[in-house]
């Protein structure tokens, strides 16, 4: 398998990102958050690693911290990398908000983990709730300074946001001591949201974009029109530089800065994600591809809309919580 790694790019507190990292969230069923079967995911991440994947994306509420966290231990034992080659991305829980409560919440983390500091602790949702996922009226500002403890601490090396809108971010830029180092957001072709990538990304910070693959794979049934994996246009572009149209998308998140986070638990699909480096799409490409803008989010969490702190546009009919425990 060909072996590669990702080049890194600039924080705005002088530290590295690697410009893709490997998504391990493993999805949902009626029962809750799926988790890996036969140690799966742990195997998927101990391939990562010795493919040339540096960073990895995962979250409290994922359950996936444990295995990572065994892959990495495997990784440095056998000495495929070093700690300090790897970037572990995690994210706080909103149950966990609050400026005193952060720090627990991250300990849990690097203990599942294995680790004593993460590289980058996100805020993952502006949006507090309580342990029963009633509404908490917890300030996301309050909570955020909980992440600057923790970095002042050493327990994370960077600190960023997740699911915030520009607002949001503009409001923790001002009020807050310690610029956020990232945001991630949903970004695909139906989801270009330039404005905020702009906004962000002149304010210094790196953006993550979640769900790479847009409306290219399945999703839980969610259907969200947008271009599948035999569209002509990508077929043709992708054509051009002998790539897949995965490739395609994931390189169309690079042109814009943008670090993608494929997630895959397949050998062959890791490699593919990985092998984006050797090309450059032309600027009527990337128009090309953000013309399929229509605005459409596949994480839509309209069930916490009336949430002070909700970070997206409101709907008419919001969905049931699958997982509120009301
Ligand atoms: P992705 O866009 O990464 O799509 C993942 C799906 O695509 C999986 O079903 C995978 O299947 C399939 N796939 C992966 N690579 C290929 C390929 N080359 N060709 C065809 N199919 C492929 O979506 P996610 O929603 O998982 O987002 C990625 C990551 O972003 C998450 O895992 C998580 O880390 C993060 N995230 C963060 C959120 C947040 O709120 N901050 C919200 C959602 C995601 P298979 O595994 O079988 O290959």
């Amino acid at each position: 398998a060909a072996a590669t790694e990702a080049p890194k790019w600039k924080l705005n507190n002088g530290l590295e990102i690697p410009a893709l990292a490997l998504g391990t969230y493993l999805g949902f069923d009626e029962h809750g958050v799926m988790t890996s079967t036969n140690k799966q995911l742990r195997d998927t991440v101990v391939s990562a690693l010795r493919l040339g994947y540096r960073h990895v994306d995962t979250a409290a509420v994922y359950q996936t911290e444990a295995e990572i966290g065994e892959a990495i231990a495997m990784c440095v034992a056998n000495g495929t990398v070093r700690r300090e080659d790897v970037f572990v991305t995690t994210k706080l829980w909103n149950t966990r908000h609050g400026r005193a409560r952060v720090a627990e919440a991250l300990k849990d983390s690097l203990k599942k983990m294995r680790l004593d500091y993460v590289d980058l602790y996100l805020m993952h949702w502006p949006v507090a709730l309580n342990e029963d996922y009633s509404f908490a009226s917890i300030d996301y500002l309050d909570t955020w300074r909980g992440l600057e403890d923790v970095q002042r601490r050493g327990l994370a090396r960077s600190i960023g946001l997740s699911n915030f809108n520009r607002q949001q971010v503009a409001r923790v830029i001002k009020e807050g001591s310690v610029k956020p180092a990232v945001l991630q957001i949903e970004a695909h072709p139906q989801i270009v949201q330039q404005d905020l990538v702009t906004y962000a990304q002149s304010e210094g910070l790196i953006i993550m974009g979640f769900s790479p693959l847009g409306s290219l794979v399945s999703r839980f049934g969610m259907e969200a029109g947008g271009p599948r994996v035999d569209d002509p246009t990508l077929v043709e572009i992708a054509a051009k530089y002998n790539k897949t149209t995965p490739q395609v998308l994931l390189r169309w998140l690079i042109e814009r800065k943008i670090i993608p986070i494929p997630k895959t638990v397949k050998q062959s699909r890791l490699v593919e994600n990985l092998n984006i480096f050797d090309f450059h799409l032309t600027p009527a490409e990337v128009a090309t591809i953000s013309a399929f803008d229509s605005n459409k989010r596949f994480t839509f969490p309209s069930f916490w809309q009336n949430h002070p702190h909700y970070p997206f546009e409101k709907i008419k009919n919001p969905i049931r919580d699958p997982f509120g425990r009301k």
